[in-house]
């Protein structure tokens, strides 16, 4: 028999066999749609090292001051999901023993206190009840109690579809005690404002399938001097070699080797962040506002449930409460199978989750999107007024301008 070569070759499929016929229309919690200039800079692959890379990363490095908000320098890109930029900032920042308090919001701002426990820090936790924003009263009373090196916060947390308005104040107490603050942006960056210089912001973390609507696995952190000089002071060892920041400052600051970087993603970057500064970050930042806020004003006239009150709602990511008798499986799958459309389900609320992060927040989608799931609803028995909501939604896109005016001073 097939004794010569070993182990078989495997029964192959193609591709073609297992997408989709027609594709998705991606309006889950990210990735999302990518535009046609990221796909066609995505399949470039050239040197990672030498003048034209050199060149494309110094204008990934500016581009990305821009939508940060900040002039510092120390922009950073990471081979890996926003979890690894979030790793690299752990990793780097807090030495074992040091103290952190992580704001924990839900499944994702959680994640910080995971890894500063696996760096061995102090974690603290200060949980926030699931349908509010952290209230900065209560985090001044934690950070008076606990004293810590750093405090991690999320801009919206996307498990819940919480958004902490209060980041800003919040940072600024944390200035008070001299905390560096380190924000998780990974669903907001782009998507609404975050001035990380004006705020005191020490740390940005973000991930490119999600606001900047460019591909997974190649993710930027942007650290303020302040959180660079505390990794200068470091005493301890690193136990991490390539989150080790230092080294990726070679690559990123020197025109250097640390790893092989992911060419082809940088290339989707650049071509992602490109497109948020010709469009600028005010226009964009109202596009998503008044995309999501239609969708928002949809679904309601539907007569379903927004998990959150107005005031804590996050816009990126829209959050609809299950009706009864129903999982977030079946509406899930439903859309999916029966319209091509995909949306999220939740991780612990009984939600399901529609996205409104770059690409998605275009009208054309939001009308495929809402008329598939309230369609979805009536296939499974939900009583929804689909008419209503629809209508609700094209009355609020006619109520607001498409662009902002901007005073010229
Ligand atoms: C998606 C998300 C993450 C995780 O991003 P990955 O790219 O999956 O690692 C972290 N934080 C927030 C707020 C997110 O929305």
């Amino acid at each position: 028999m097939n004794s010569s070569t070993g182990i078989p070759r495997p029964q192959l499929q193609s591709l073609d066999d297992i997408l989709p016929q027609e594709p998705l229309l991606m309006m889950g919690a990210g990735p999302v749609p990518i535009p046609e200039r990221v796909a066609k800079a995505n399949s470039v692959v050239i040197n990672h090292l030498g003048t034209t890379m050199a060149k494309v990363i110094d204008q990934v490095k500016s581009m990305a001051r821009y939508v940060f908000q900040t002039e510092s320098k120390w922009v950073l890109g990471v081979a890996g999901p926003a979890s690894a930029a979030m790793e690299m900032t752990a990793v780097n920042l807090l030495q074992p023993g040091e103290k952190i308090l992580c704001l924990n919001n839900g499944f994702f701002s959680h994640r910080m206190a995971e890894m500063a426990g696996r760096v061995g820090a102090d974690v603290h936790e200060l949980h926030i009840p699931v349908h509010e924003a952290a209230d900065p009263d209560r985090v001044r009373k934690a950070i008076e109690q606990v004293r810590p090196k750093v405090i991690s916060m999320v801009q919206g947390e996307t498990s819940n579809t919480v958004c902490n308005y209060t980041l800003k104040d919040i940072a600024a107490i944390a200035k008070e005690y001299g905390c560096l603050v380190v924000v998780d942006a990974v669903c907001t960056l782009s998507t609404m404002p975050l001035k990380m210089d004006e705020w005191n912001v020490d740390v940005v973390i973000t991930g490119g399938q999600k606001g900047l609507s460019s591909i997974p696995g190649v993710s930027l952190v942007a650290f303020s001097n302040e959180a660079w000089q505390a990794i200068e002071n470091r005493t301890s060892p690193l136990t991490h070699w390539c989150f080790d920041v230092k080294l990726a400052e070679n690559f990123w600051h020197r025109d250097g080797y640390h790893y092989t970087a992911p060419v082809s993603g940088i290339m989707a970057l650049h071509e992602a962040l490109k497109l948020v500064c010709e469009e600028t970050l005010e226009q964009r930042f109202a596009r998503h506002l008044r995309c999501s806020q239609a969708l928002q004003a949809g679904i309601a006239g539907m007569g379903l449930d927004l998990f959150i009150e107005p005031t804590a709602r996050l816009n990126s990511v829209v959050g609809i409460s299950i009706p009864e008798g129903l999982t977030a499986k079946q509406i899930c799958d439903h859309i999916s199978e029966t319209y091509r459309v995909e949306i999220a389900g939740s991780f612990g609320q009984p939600i399901v989750r529609i996205g409104q992060m770059g690409e998605q927040c275009r009208e054309h989608n939001l009308f495929r999107t809402l008329h598939a799931f309230g369609s979805t609803m009536r296939d499974l028995g939900v009583k929804v007024d689909q008419p209503n909501g629809m209508a609700e939604m094209e009355a609020y896109l006619q109520k607001y301008p498409r662009h902002v005016h901007l005073d010229v001073a």
